[in-house]
């Protein structure tokens, strides 16, 4: 069991966060429909002296919280902003917990209830210690991050500015790591996620007589082998790079021969110039089966959450703050292909996409993965989580300097 040092204001707003977190958890609603959960979190902090925008994107909400005028800091900064998503998904809640969705068919299976919670407890603490720290924090709750990409609006209706955040912290719940650690690290930590549907034209006939048809299923299957060859063959060994094909639809009966195949697939890599490599060479790839085989491809490839990208500086200051909270069991995160629309945030402003370690012990040898129907994680991170908000702060907008 880890040493942990939860800052006192947190430890006494403890209860009342993993409260929030259990209501939330109840009442779950999907993106951009977030309108009770949005009413709730400006309920919460009606009573405090707070600039308040919504709605931002739909449902969205820009708190600001004013402490003296600033930049008061070392390094000039005055304005930083902390993020919470409030999206849940489309999916039955199949676990029995007490606070289990009200919901039918949607469900906080990611751990965005716990995003809400932290950030609300870090607004309570952080007014509560006005003398400690000075300058202007904005609290961003954003709507739709599965998949819609509620990020990418929050940023286009201005919540990064006026006034103008120099850098944004951002907390996922993490249960592929232990309770107690916390996973920080520079440079890219989630995928740039694409979509792509590849639709074949062949020319269909009878299935005894193949001559003059252009097999639209075994163009199709050309196609499936040769992309693979896309991260084997192209990518380098060193970067990471996913190409995967998730559905094919096409044909008619066991002896016709298919006019028409489609295929979706997803991209993912880490880095934007992988990313573009994966792109080209879908495409030569498609080019070059329509040429052999004599089949139109189309391929329309659709752009998605850009890479998930840490800047050097804003992760030693995440660093320092959740060492402070953690010491040693502060750490390379666990890493995944996964795709996050923080990633819109950060390509506006440096700042830092920090893990925190919520794997219950019991489930120590069996994880429950995000996503899953059965989803929980260790509400004590809850705490861990809203002590590195509140150190950030502190070590950003220092009171004294
Ligand atoms: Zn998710
Ligand atoms: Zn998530």
């Amino acid at each position: 069991m880890p040493t942990l040092n939860i800052h006192p204001a947190i430890a006494d707003l403890e209860k009342q966060i993993i409260a929030y977190r259990r209501h939330f958890h109840r009442h779950p609603e999907l993106g951009f429909q977030e309108v009770e959960t949005a009413k709730y979190i400006l309920d919460q902090i009606k009573e405090l002296e707070l600039d308040i925008r919504h709605p931002v994107a739909k449902t969205g909400i820009v708190a600001t919280m004013r402490n003296g005028d600033g930049p008061y800091s070392a390094s000039g900064v005055g304005c930083i902003a902390l993020r919470a998503d409030m999206d849940a998904l489309p999916m039955q809640e199949t676990s029995d917990v007490p606070y289990k969705s009200v919901n039918d068919g949607v469900m906080h299976a990611c751990g965005h209830d716990g995003h809400m919670a932290m950030l609300l407890g870090t607004i309570l603490a952080l007014d509560q210690l006005r003398d400690q720290w000075r300058g202007t924090v904005k609290f961003i709750f954003q709507p739709a991050e599965e998949g819609e990409g509620g990020a990418r609006y929050m940023v286009a209706e201005g919540a990064l500015n006026n006034p103008d955040a120099e850098a944004i912290f951002g907390l996922h719940v993490w249960n592929y790591q232990d309770f107690g650690s916390i996973g920080i690290r520079s440079g890219p930590v989630l995928a740039a996620a694409d979509k792509f549907v590849i639709t074949i034209k062949g020319k269909g006939g009878h299935g005894a007589m193949p001559q003059g048809t252009v097999d639209a299923i075994y163009v199709a299957a050309q196609l499936v082998v040769s992309l693979q060859s896309i991260v084997s063959r192209n990518l380098d060994p060193l970067q990471s790079g996913v190409v995967s094909i998730g559905q094919i639809q096409g044909g008619h009966s066991f002896n016709i021969i298919a006019d028409e195949v489609t295929l979706k697939g997803t991209a993912r890599a880490y880095r934007e110039e992988d990313r573009q490599l994966i792109k080209s060479r879908l495409k030569g790839v498609c080019e070059g089966i329509s040429a052999t085989y004599d089949a139109a491809i189309d391929l329309d490839y659709q752009d998605g959450y850009p890479p998930t990208l840490n800047d050097p500086a804003m992760t030693e200051v995440a660093a320092r703050a959740a060492r402070r909270v953690a010491g040693d069991s502060v750490g390379e995160p666990y890493l995944s292909m996964g795709g996050e629309d923080m990633a819109y945030f950060l390509r506006e402003v440096p700042g830092c996409f920090i893990f925190v370690g919520s794997a219950k012990p019991e489930h120590k040898d069996a994880r429950v993965p995000h996503h899953c129907s059965h989803f929980d994680f260790d509400e004590r991170a809850l705490a861990v989580g809203a002590s590195v908000f509140l150190e950030i702060v502190r070590d950003m907008l220092p009171a004294g300097s």
